[in-house]
């Protein structure tokens, strides 16, 4: 039998927000922040993420690691569903996937030391002994690029873009077979942020862990990217190989976020700018038909009316998903 090599098998998730009204605060509705998401992540792969601030990116990658609640759905982690799991063998499958937040002083407890902080995996999953611990740490500060007494200080003694290579060291400790990466970078300063993309992209080849890599830079995430899926409002409107989403998309809306990124990046052509008219609907009330139609510069009646499956719709452009009933050529 041919063992797949998907690390992650995400199937039909649903993430919906009840939003409640009424003298009794009764649910009257509901947010729909990820709606019927299926995706897949090979080992040592990485799948860039990418859509508007409140598309559900998100909260899909939380979804996946169960800081927030699905619905429904499946998150199959090397084959265990993540979603009826739970207890201890819950604990034990978390160590194998991990997150980096946008923020990492959020995510740090500001009263422990460098070092308790990145202890704490090891001390949580029962491993290693208190030598052993102290060595694994110094070994986390030096791949990182921070020096040994760092591990005696305190989260706000350091820079925003030191905070996040703490906060990679400590999502690498167990060395998971996957983190999702949260926008990571996007709250530091530009000449930061190559530093940080590098350095994960190091860590993944010396360690082989696939990343879900999340943004709302497509040229941030093109750089780290095997692959591509594009999400709004919810749902994946685009999936497919980073050289084919870059030079040749399919979705209007994945031309639209390219049509934003500056020229002066050499591997996108050039382009004219495409600017989307209105705001993002609500995810509480999405339009009927195609999701974007509100805002769709090719918008047809089909589209307001009949919702476009993500399947294959061009032979010519291996292994891509568009959905969209008039694809881009
Ligand atoms: Fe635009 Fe219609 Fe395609 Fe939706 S289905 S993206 S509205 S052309």
């Amino acid at each position: 039998m041919k063992m797949s090599q998907n690390v992650l098998e995400v199937e039909h998730l649903k993430t919906y927000f009840p939003i409640l009204g009424g003298l009794f605060q009764r649910t009257i509705g509901h947010v729909r922040a990820v709606d019927d998401i299926s995706l897949t992540i090979q080992k040592g792969e990485t799948l860039g993420l990418v859509g508007e601030s409140g598309c559900g990116k998100s909260t899909l990658g939380r979804s996946i690691i169960r800081l927030v609640e699905p619905s429904s759905g499946k998150v199959l982690l090397n084959g265990t569903n993540l979603l009826t799991t739970n207890g201890q063998e819950l604990r034990n499958k978390r160590k194998d996937v991990q997150m980096i937040f946008q923020d990492p002083y959020e995510s740090l407890n500001s009263r422990h030391t460098i070092g308790s902080i990145l202890a704490e995996p090891f001390v949580i999953h029962n491993l290693l002994s208190p030598k052993e611990r102290d060595d694994a740490v110094v070994e986390l500060l030096r791949r990182v690029g921070l020096p040994e007494n760092a591990r005696l200080k305190y989260p706000h003694e350091f820079s925003g873009g030191q905070r996040q290579r703490i906060g990679i060291a400590r999502a690498i400790a167990l060395r998971p077979n996957l983190v999702i990466c949260d926008e990571p970078i996007s709250a530091l300063d530009v000449s930061i942020q190559a530093q940080i993309m590098n350095l994960l992209i190091d860590i993944q080849n010396e360690m082989g862990m696939a990343y879900l890599f999340i943004a709302h830079d497509l040229a941030a995430v093109r750089h780290i990217s095997d692959r591509i899926a594009v999400m709004y409002l919810g749902v994946i409107v685009e999936e497919g190989p980073s050289e084919s989403i870059s030079s040749n998309p399919q979705h209007p809306y994945t031309q639209a976020l390219l049509s934003a990124v500056p020229v002066a990046d050499p591997q996108f052509k050039k382009r004219e700018r495409i600017v989307l008219k209105g705001d993002v609907p609500s995810p509480s009330n999405p339009p009927s038909g195609c999701r974007f139609h509100t805002r769709c510069p090719y918008v047809q009646d089909r589209c307001r009316v009949e919702s476009p499956e993500l399947k294959s719709r061009n032979e010519k452009i291996a292994n891509s998903k568009v959905a969209c009933h008039f694809p881009l050529k």
